[in-house]
């Protein structure tokens, strides 16, 4: 049985729980670091990444995450979670979080104009037309050699992939699109399948 874990200390938990039950395999809520051994992926959610992060230092969550993402253990963050993935905010590596993906980030970085929207994104290995919902969203200034970008919107990179992490700018989880969260159970279930010893 697969089951993938969503970090519940702040953000938008719910709508990943039922979105990752639509995709087939079993979700739960992330609280405590020691629940992380019972899982074979995570999502970081949307929410306030600096919220997001304090709460992480109460639980001693940021060693432990990096931990499971160098077991090999894939993770999705979308939105914040994106930003908690960074390994720059702005170019400052100091102001980075988790740093395990090789991106650099920019906050809010679509203006006030367009604080929240929803489009449709042609997503490499995804789909032509994913439903996708922008909330104060962050963008991708600039990745590194061995991310690989599967979209762009407006010019700015919204979606990456760097082997078993993988981030978004918007809330996949927000739609009845499911496809999104398919690709990532699909990641996760491979991952298994390739750390399993026969
Ligand atoms: N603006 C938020 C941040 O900087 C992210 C917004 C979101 O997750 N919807 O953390």
């Amino acid at each position: 049985m697969t089951t993938i874990g969503v970090l519940a200390l702040q953000g938008a938990v719910r709508e990943h729980l039922r979105a990752v039950e639509s995709s087939g395999v079993t979700a739960v809520e992330i609280k405590r670091v020691e629940q992380l051994d019972e899982i074979d992926g995570l999502i970081l959610p949307g929410g306030e990444s600096t919220a997001m992060r304090r709460l992480m230092d109460r639980n001693d969550f940021i060693p432990a995450i990096q931990a499971f993402g160098e077991q090999k253990k894939p993770i999705f963050g979308t939105c914040a979670g994106l930003i908690l993935l960074a390994k720059a905010i702005n170019g400052d590596e100091n102001a980075a979080h988790l740093k395990l993906m090789d991106i650099n980030v920019a906050r809010n970085a679509f203006g006030r104009q367009v604080d929240s929207f929803e489009t449709e994104l042609d997503i490499k290995g995804m789909a032509e037309d994913v439903n996708a919902v922008f909330i104060r969203a962050p963008y991708i200034l600039d990745v590194g050699r061995d991310v690989e970008v599967l979209c762009e919107y407006d010019g700015k990179i919204v979606v990456a992939q760097q082997d078993h992490y993988l981030c978004a700018s918007f809330h996949p989880e927000l739609t009845d699109d499911n496809r999104v969260a398919d690709y990532f159970v699909q990641m996760v279930e491979e991952s298994k399948k390739s750390t399993t010893v026969l």
